[in-house]
């Protein structure tokens, strides 16, 4: 832990020197990052394929094109971000002229998770780059290969007094938590954003937390059935359904139950085919394979319910016949388990989704405008679309996050 010490000096050394502020130097260091990124991609996606079984489909798409994405966007915009703005003065102050200026925090912490290990530890980085700081990384150790590819490239890039990748489990994270950072930016589950924001507060460090929880999908009476299906079904089963924003229970309205169920199997047999598909992503560990075999153990299979022991994997399985008081709707499943309800009436829905806490996401399915706007109006939640799933986290123009 004495290198953990050594390097935190000597960053806080090199962010005093100024360097890191120059706009040139940022963008210089992001097209690096970029040419690294595309230098090493054969080897990240090798790395996905065996932390995940990610295709390279899916790992381009979700991992890599979107790093890549973030870069240039940010490359484009850096200057105009960066610029100070110029705002109003009062009357009084006559003739005075008031400017906000951007500065970067200094030495920033980053935490990161195994489900998309790569986009999710290097997003943050490029934010990190992009505002002139200083950064350390700690990617998840439940992604081994993951995390040592993102620390062969940045490790090749950039001097540990700029970026420093420090590899290892929870003991390392809490090491890292005790010491004094100017802005810490967490991804991962609730229980550890807890004790994230326990470690800022001492001293008084602003933290990003980026969270889980349970994100509902709801189809009303007026939803077009087939299309609902196949996009919910398209937005579950990304990774497996270990994504922080996938659709993670249903609630149909009790009139057009059957039809969905009907049309969600035949869009899970079209794309992924019946039983165990070899491409399918698997489970991250065994420890989280037992956990959704458990909450399996409630409601009724109605598709699916397969799994591979040996491979981690579990084929897409929808379930019903589930109350809320089950073990399925009091934590978030993140995994290929969904469960379906029924309602009758508007309230039913409001109150449940009230009683949970305000979800990251809500995916409403009408093609009914009022029924749309009652929506938006009467819940409160992080992001989300109406007639379609997930959307909302591919693209640079909304922002992303909870309430
Ligand atoms: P996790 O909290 O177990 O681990 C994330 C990081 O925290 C890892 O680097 C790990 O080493 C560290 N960590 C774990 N236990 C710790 C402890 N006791 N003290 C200090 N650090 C600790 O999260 P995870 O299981 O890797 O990720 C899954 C969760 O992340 C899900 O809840 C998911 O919804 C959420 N998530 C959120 C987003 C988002 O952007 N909102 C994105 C992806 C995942």
């Amino acid at each position: 832990m004495k290198k953990i010490e050594t390097f935190i000096q000597k960053q806080k050394a090199y962010f005093q020197k100024g360097e890191t502020k120059k706009i040139s130097f940022r963008i210089h260091q992001l097209k690096r990052l970029k040419e690294g990124v595309l230098n090493y991609e054969e080897e990240i996606l090798e790395a996905l394929k065996k932390d995940l079984n990610k295709s390279e489909f899916e790992a381009y798409m979700t991992e890599i094109g979107m790093v890549l994405q973030e870069i240039n966007y940010t490359i484009k915009n850096l200057k105009a971000w960066a610029k100070p703005e110029k705002v109003k003065s009062p009357m009084v102050h006559f003739p005075v002229q008031s400017f906000l200026y951007k500065e970067p925090y200094g030495q920033v912490l980053i935490l990161s998770p195994w489900n998309y290990p790569f986009q999710l530890c290097i997003s943050p980085l490029v934010g990190a780059i992009a505002a002139g700081n200083c950064v350390t990384i700690k990617p998840s150790e439940l992604a081994p290969n993951t995390s040592k590819v993102i620390a062969k490239i940045l490790n090749n890039l950039y001097p540990v007094s700029y970026v420093a990748v420090v590899q290892g489990g929870v003991e390392v994270s809490q090491k890292l938590l005790e010491k004094k950072w100017d802005y810490i930016f967490y991804t991962g589950s609730t229980r550890v954003g807890h004790l994230v924001m326990e470690a800022a507060a001492k001293n008084l460090t602003p933290i990003t937390l980026e969270l889980g929880g349970k994100s509902p999908c709801i189809v009303d009476e007026e939803a077009c059935i087939d299309l609902a299906a196949k996009r919910i079904i398209w937005g579950k089963l990304f990774n497996a359904g270990q994504t922080c924003v996938a659709p993670d229970y249903i609630l149909v309205h009790q009139s057009v139950k059957d039809q969905l169920v009907e049309s969600m199997k035949k869009y899970i047999f079209q794309f992924y085919g019946e039983g165990i598909n070899i491409n399918f992503p698997r489970i991250i560990n065994e420890g989280h394979f037992k956990r959704l075999q458990g909450l399996m153990k409630n409601g009724r299979v109605l598709v699916g319910g397969h799994y591979d022991e040996d491979k981690l994997q579990i084929s897409p399985t929808i379930i019903d016949q589930i109350s809320i008081e089950e073990p399925i709707m009091k934590e978030e499943i993140f995994g290929p388990l969904l469960p379906i309800m029924t309602y009758e009436q508007w309230d039913e829905v409001k109150d449940l989704i009230e009683n949970k806490g305000k979800p990251l996401a809500v995916y409403y399915f009408s093609e009914n405008e009022e029924n749309q706007r009652r929506a938006l109006q009467q819940l409160s939640f992080g992001g989300g679309c109406m007639n379609d799933t997930i959307l909302q986290v591919s693209t640079p123009y909304l922002p992303f996050g909870g309430v």
